[in-house]
Parts: structure tokens; sequence; C-alpha cells
């Protein structure tokens, strides 16, 4: 896609600092870390979000997301891994070329992922019968 900053990063238009790149896969460390080695793996296949994505280049980018986070376990000494995935801009996407955060957790960090939230679930009943009703 021609106005994708990630497509351009993918071709060498913009630099990045690259971690690993295969015929499918490209995976890059984050310019604004949440923690030391934050990466962003995503197909070379411009996809909008996890919806547009085929099965064959989720299950190319989801396999790479294990095989980096193993190797920033191993290298950088990570205790613990959270993997996001956001879609749309009410979910805080900004880029509109799917990709997966990974996000190392160490021992002595300081970064929070709240599970903080003012909605209170008292409809689970109602919900479940609503995303079963086609079954
Ligand atoms: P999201 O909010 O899930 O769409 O994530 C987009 C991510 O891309 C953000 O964490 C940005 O810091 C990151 N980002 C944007 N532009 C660049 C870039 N040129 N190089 C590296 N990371 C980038």
């Amino acid at each position: 896609m021609e106005d994708c900053i990630f497509c351009k990063i993918i071709k060498g238009e913009i630099p990045s600092y690259k971690i690993y790149e295969d015929e499918k896969v490209y995976v890059f460390l984050d310019i604004h870390p949440w923690s030391r080695g934050h990466c962003l793996v995503l197909p070379k296949k411009h996809t909008r979000d996890i919806l547009e994505t085929d099965t064959e280049t989720l299950t190319d980018v989801i396999l790479t997301v294990q095989k980096i986070s193993a190797l920033v376990k191993e290298k950088l000494g990570a205790a613990g891994i959270n993997i996001l995935q956001n879609n749309n801009r009410i979910a805080g996407q900004e880029v509109d070329h799917i990709h997966f955060h990974i996000i190392p957790r160490y021992k002595d960090g300081s970064l929070q992922i709240s599970h903080s939230t003012d909605y209170v679930g008292n409809d689970l009943k109602e919900i479940m019968k609503l995303l079963t009703s086609g079954e």
C-alpha cells in the first residue's frame, strides 16, 4: 500500500531497527518502546486488521511472534512477555497495517498494564446467548 508507513519500512524506504525478516514476515523495534526490546511483528502483505487477514498469513505471523518472544526472553533476559494486537482506532490502532506487539516484562520493570475499568460485567448470560445464537 503506497501510503502505509509499515509497507515503506518493509521496502526499506524508511529505516527501521530490523530484528528478523523472511519471505512473509518482518520484525523491527518499536520506535516508542513500552519496555526494553519492544518489537512489532507484521506480515509483508498489507492488510488492515485481524478480520481482513487470511489464515495462512496469520499463521506465519503468530509463529514468528512465538519465535521472537523466545529470542527476547533468551537474549534480553525478559521474565515475561505481553502480546498486544490493536484493531481499529477505538482500540488504539494507530497504523493500519496489522501488527503484533511483543512487550517484554522484566522483574525490576515499572511498566503497568492495568486491568482497571468502569465496566461492570453483570450480563454474562445474555452475552453468551448473543455470541452462541448462530450455533
Ligand atoms: P498501534 O497503536 O498498535 O497501531 O501501534 C503502532 C506502533 O507503531 C506504535 O507503538 C508506534 O510507536 C510504532 N511506530 C510508528 N512508526 C514507527 C516507526 N517508523 N518505526 C518503529 N515503530 C513505529
